[in-house]
């Protein structure tokens, strides 16, 4: 396992003190990494602070059962150090230099394409020193002003060590709080945040509840420890490998069905939970099933709450960001500024609160790292357009070399990849402008704001396990939605593939 030693500003370095600046990040997680590391690639000066005392985020502490569910292929038929080979790495923030990307490979052990939560945490320090992203660390931002000016709005951050003035204000603080509902007792028992070593569960009946994958990974670890596994929630658990997406309790937690389905002490039922108290030691606990309306009734050791994680926004609803949802996430628009409140701008898993086109029900990979690096990335990007004028030029590209470029494009981008149908590859055509790549855009952008004619290339799929191109085709404004074949091999760059995108191509006219 190679080491990595950090070159940038470690922990004990305290920079940023409280001031104004051009930009505040709060959060020190891969989000909170992610946008600083490109605000810095672009210029644009900026304060960190976060209230952790080292870099990592959530994964300086979870996954409870110390593996994560994003893997990490050290071995892929794309060199490690290429764009491409991001799509099989969803670890690993994302950097232009070659020597800065697929930094998680060098720290996996072998045991696992899974990487450990220590691995993790290793691999997010070690973006954080190679590339010099500092922080200020134990630094908790508690209140937030929002004073009105002529220019627009500023923003004064109350810190545990001062106040910290900005007109930008990126908030990558996570969807990591514990969140239960308001069901009788259900106040009397541990979340999935207070679960003990898995040793002390040993011949405890257990009953947790959730049917979601944080439910799913404490049954997976509990197996050889409880006794008895009770997992219940009022809807049916979807699996990952039946919806054919992220959307479902992945592969690596399923363990728990098969011993339901195997009669191996673990049930997983279909039931809402009406009440909780206390009965001795342990609890009792009341059910309603979903299918017959019965009651149903457990007297067990244990209760766990896996019933989700809210977003630690503080007083930002004060000041008018409007929130929705259970994990109460900021409404956004396409471009992770708050819809209500301009200036404040969200990364990290937050970003999953835009939501996107959601195309046959399947949601963007905000939520996790392989999705929300790229966000993060536009979103610095965005950022310097708009606030700092800093606008990245782009090279024409000449008339016979569009149809290799978008080939390419689908073939090779990770951001399409992973973030299927929500983020797009653009190509504008324009009598003035020739023919430009326009970058990567949220999809929803290209289609509703309108611009010079062109094409958003994009990865889609469907929820059948079919994965495609999909290609949106803008002329004089009107948007066409043209659907390549699937193909078994995932290669895109076949005869049949050449030709319809050549045909989609040339109805953009003379160029
Ligand atoms: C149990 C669980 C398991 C998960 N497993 C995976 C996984 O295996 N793979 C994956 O890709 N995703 C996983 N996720 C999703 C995961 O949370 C994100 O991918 C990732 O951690 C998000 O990074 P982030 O930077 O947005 O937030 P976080 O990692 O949560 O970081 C938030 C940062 O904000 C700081 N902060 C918060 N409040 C304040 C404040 N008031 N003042 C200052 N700083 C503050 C924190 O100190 C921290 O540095 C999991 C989520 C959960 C809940």
């Amino acid at each position: 396992m190679a080491e990595l030693a950090p070159s940038g500003a470690g922990p004990a370095e305290r920079p940023f003190p409280p001031g104004d600046y051009p930009v505040v990040v709060v959060g020190s997680g891969p989000g909170g990494l992610q946008v600083s590391y490109t605000l810095r690639r672009l210029g644009i000066d900026h304060a960190v602070i976060s209230a952790d005392p080292g870099p990592g985020g959530m994964f300086r502490r979870w996954p409870f059962f110390q593996r994560l569910l994003s893997w990490t292929k050290p071995y892929a038929l794309v060199e490690r150090t290429s764009r491409a080979y991001e799509r099989y790495d969803w670890n690993s923030l994302v950097a232009d230099e070659p020597e800065h990307r697929a930094l998680q490979v060098g720290l996996m052990d072998g045991t696992s394409e899974f990487p450990s939560r220590p691995e993790m945490e290793a691999n997010l320090a070690a973006f954080a020193g190679a590339t010099g992203i500092r922080v200020r660390y134990d630094c908790r931002w508690e209140a937030t002003r929002r004073e009105p000016g002529p220019d627009g709005d500023r923003f004064v951050l109350t810190t545990s060590d001062g106040e910290y003035g900005t007109r930008v204000a990126v908030f990558a603080v996570g969807v990591a709080e514990p969140w239960r509902p308001s069901t009788p007792g259900m106040d009397l028992v541990a979340h999935y945040a207070d679960t003990r070593a898995a040793a002390s569960y040993a011949n405890r009946r257990i009953f947790i509840v959730g049917k979601q994958n944080s439910g799913f990974e404490l049954a997976s670890g509990l197996l050889h420890w409880a006794s008895r596994i009770i997992l219940a929630s009022p809807s049916p658990a979807k699996l990952s490998v039946n919806t054919k997406s992220l959307v479902g309790v992945r592969a690596r937690y399923v363990q728990p069905v098969e011993d339901h389905n195997l009669g191996g002490g673990v049930s997983i039922l279909d039931a809402s939970i009406e009440s909780i108290e206390r009965l001795g030691a342990g609890f009792r606990v009341r059910l309603r099933r979903s299918d017959t309306s019965g009651e149903l009734v457990f007297e067990v050791d244990e209760v766990i709450a896996a019933t989700g994680f809210v977003t630690p926004l503080l007083d930002l609803p004060d000041i008018g960001v409007a929130t929705f949802g259970q994990s109460r996430l900021p409404a956004q628009t396409p471009w992770w500024e708050s819809a209500t409140v301009p200036g404040v701008f969200f990364a990290g898993t937050i970003g999953q609160g835009a939501a996107g086109l959601r195309k046959h029900g399947i949601p963007a990979n905000s939520g996790a790292v392989h999705g929300a690096r790229y966000n993060a990335r536009l979103l610095a990007e965005r950022i310097a357009a708009t606030r700092f004028g800093r606008t990245i030029e782009r090279e024409p590209i000449a008339d016979g070399d569009v149809l290799p470029f978008c080939l390419d494009e689908l073939q090779r981008s990770p951001e399409l990849w992973h973030q299927r149908a929500y983020l797009a590859s653009v190509v504008t055509v324009s009598p003035d402008d020739g023919i430009r790549p326009g970058g990567l855009v949220p999809l929803s952008t290209f289609l509703d704001d309108g611009g010079p004619d062109g094409v958003a290339l994009t990865i889609e799929s469907d929820g059948t396990g079919a994965i495609y191109p999909a290609i949106y085709l803008r002329r004089d404004n009107v948007v066409e939605e043209h659907l390549l074949p699937p193909n078994p091999l995932l290669d895109f760059r076949t005869s049949e593939h050449r030709q319809q995108l050549a045909a989609i191509l040339e109805r953009l006219g003379p160029r």
